[in-house]
């Protein structure tokens, strides 16, 4: 059965495309790149995927609203609202911290797809998962169908694990950003056993190799396919901001014309970068890159930095 996503508004399916870079000339590797954030105008991404078994699941069980959590510019709660509007939900966004005077481009613009937003002070959102924070939001809001900060439940792993496709089966490495480590856990669960996956975390820390056992654990399946995170290419952590990583952004764009986000893909694509300079790579490695969107936190990205990178 087709997606409600994709019932009301067909996404095309994601071009992967060969780039070719001067300084990765003398290393015998070709490099991929997969346009998730190409696949739906405003739905795109990784986050179209973690969000359509999810919006399913609560038109069948009748809820009309879609709340969810994030902060101030983040893509998931940008993407609920899209999806959201697209598929006929009401959605509310309970986002971190105390509410600005002015909204920022991410929150302007989920608003202008409906979303009501609510803020919730930071020691309250720290308990955001404990049931008397959840029990609080109900008597608010009534009735509704919560979708997790970041996306990231069974369904939403469900979701990511068509990111690959037929297509990519002759790719040895497969690349991802990881955030909450739910696309990287699809990734993993459908690949080929010949592939290995790396993932680039974005935040700061190791957490996050517990934290993938964990959702792997919870959604056993008989033979992931080989992976490996790397956590030393988040640039100080999330949302922070790093000349060379803007720098590089930029190049990158010039030279493939592909645009880079600076929270995932950006760190994601130097990353890999790097490792194919230092040899990190096997000679004749096909490497697929999965740009998995994350556009949208330009425009605030650059207005809070005074930064000038392309939005598309
Ligand atoms: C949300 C997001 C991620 C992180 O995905 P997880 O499933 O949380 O690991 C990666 N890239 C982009 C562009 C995102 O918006």
């Amino acid at each position: 059965m087709n997606s409600i996503l994709i019932v009301v508004s067909t996404p095309v399916s994601p071009p992967s495309q060969e780039v070719h870079l001067p300084e990765i000339n003398d290393h015998p590797v070709r490099l991929f790149v997969k346009r998730l954030d190409l696949i739906h105008p405003l739905a795109g991404g990784n986050k179209y995927y973690k969000l359509k078994y999810n919006l399913d699941a609560a038109k069948k069980a009748g809820h009309s609203t879609l709340l969810t959590l994030g902060g101030a510019y983040s893509n998931h709660i940008f993407a609920t609202a899209a999806a959201g509007h697209l598929a006929g939900f009401k959605t509310i966004g309970v986002i971190r911290g105390e509410q600005p005077q002015e909204l920022n481009p991410t929150l302007a613009k989920a608003h202008s797809y409906g979303m009501k937003l609510s803020f919730m002070d930071r020691p309250t959102y720290r308990k955001k998962n404990e049931k008397a924070v959840i029990d609080e939001l109900h008597k608010k809001f009534g009735d509704f169908y919560l979708i997790p900060e970041g996306g990231t439940n069974q369904l939403a792993i469900q979701g990511t694990r068509e990111i690959l496709t037929a297509g990519d089966k002759t790719m040895d490495y497969v690349c991802c950003s990881i955030g909450t480590g739910g696309t990287i856990a699809g990734i993993i669960q459908s690949a080929m056993p010949h592939q290995n996956i790396l993932g680039y975390s974005s935040l700061k820390g190791d957490f996050i190799r517990k934290e993938l056992q964990q959702l792997l654990g919870k959604h056993q399946i008989p033979f992931p396919a080989r992976h490996h995170i790397f956590t030393n290419y988040h640039f100080g952590g999330y949302a922070k901001h790093q000349p060379a990583l803007i720098q590089f952004i930029k190049d990158f764009k010039e030279k493939t014309d592909i645009p880079l986000d600076p929270i995932y893909t950006g760190k994601l694509a130097f990353g890999v970068i790097d490792q194919i300079k230092s040899g990190y790579f096997p000679n004749g490695s096909k490497i697929l890159l999965i740009h998995s969107g994350g556009l949208q936190g330009i425009t605030g990205f650059n207005q809070r930095f005074g930064e000038t990178l392309d939005v598309e």
